[in-house]
């Protein structure tokens, strides 16, 4: 039984219990709308014997749906039975954003996957990434962090890989990520974002990815991806059945942020109307589209332009944009060979 205190959370849950189980941690908070209040952050078990532990995590932030319905389809279609191992699935991790339906929490404006390792805590929203790092990580053997685009972008359906100075972490968060079988494979440098989720982990040597599964409204093939995806990880650390997963390989195309994106920044407040489609191959000049002023009907259209070339990975969902707005993000392609032969330079 693991019995977890902290200023914010508290959790009583047995983790080596075998069958399905569910509990939650509870993240008590105050304010002024309540003297006190219990907001309780779901915890799936789904145990059988011995085998390696996978962590799942969705609702890191709270308006990013994909990974939250892939996760209780998940939860209700495994069966004990058919697991050799453990899963340990938190399909709302940032409880109070997901209630709010927002990417911040609602009580104290923490982005969570800005809040790793929480070293100090000084709000709810650290907390839940201190409560991570303390009970969940030093229990898992690889994990999985599903994103979305939420309610201002879509993503191509991609899994995203962060580099790290561990060789053999990074090597098994690679293979994580290429078992998953996600069209793209995104890999940016973790040391841009030491306050995520990602690099938490694999401080941790825990190996990890996460996903980037469309965003906007629902999109079918986003939750097919993800699914399959993360029954493909199930599969490829050994907890379910290979004869349990669609073996189908698809080709992925390798995108190498480690230095750079391309970004199409909205110079000024208007209407952006877009041109190209997400997935889409651009060279550097191209148009990407037109920016209406918003207010100044007789004023010439700005023409937008790529800055690099690439492929078009994510997509401003709106027409309404403001000054700096990232209407768009392209990534260069890079092969397989690119990221494991040189992981810094
Ligand atoms: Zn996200």
């Amino acid at each position: 039984m693991t019995q977890y205190r902290s200023s914010f959370i508290s959790c009583d849950f047995d983790f080596d219990a075998n069958g399905k189980h569910y509990g939650a941690a509870h993240l008590d908070y105050s304010n002024d709308e309540g003297a006190s209040r219990v907001f309780p952050i779901p915890i799936v078990s789904i145990t059988n014997g011995d085998g390696p532990t996978v962590l799942l995590t969705a609702g890191n932030h709270g308006n990013e749906d994909e990974g939250q319905l892939i996760l209780r389809r998940l939860i209700a279609d495994i069966s004990p039975e058919n697991v050799q191992g453990r899963i340990i699935a938190l399909p709302a991790l940032n409880y109070p954003a997901v209630r709010a339906n927002t990417r911040t929490s609602p009580l104290d404006g923490g982005n969570l996957n800005r809040c790793f390792p929480a070293s100090t805590v000084a709000g709810p929203t650290d907390g839940i990434a201190r409560f991570v790092v303390d009970a969940l990580l030093p229990l898992a053997d690889a994990g999985v962090d599903l994103h979305a685009g939420g309610a201002s972008a879509k993503y191509v359906n991609t899994t995203f890989l962060c580099t790290c100075e561990d060789a053999a972490v990074f090597r098994k968060s690679f293979d994580l990520a290429k078992a998953f079988n996600a069209p793209y494979m995104y890999v940016v440098d973790g040391r841009g974002s030491p306050t995520g989720f990602d690099p938490a982990a694999h401080a941790a040597a825990v190996p990890f990815i996460s996903t980037e599964l469309g965003g906007g409204w629902i999109d079918r093939e986003a939750l097919e991806v993800g699914y399959q995806g993360v029954r493909n990880v199930l599969a490829h650390l050994g907890i379910i059945a290979t004869s349990e997963v669609r073996t189908e390989s698809g080709q992925i195309t390798y995108l190498d942020a480690r230095k750079s994106e391309g970004v199409v920044y909205a110079p000024h407040e208007g209407l952006f109307e877009s041109r190209i489609d997400l997935g889409e191959e651009v060279e550097a000049g191209q148009t990407a589209g037109v920016l209406y002023s918003l207010d100044e009907v007789d004023r010439p259209p700005t023409v937008l332009n790529f800055p690099d070339a690439g492929i078009v990975c994510a997509k401003h969902i709106s027409a309404r944009v403001v000054s700096g707005t990232r209407t768009y993000i392209t990534v260069k392609t890079a092969t397989e060979h690119a990221f494991l032969t040189s992981v810094d330079d």
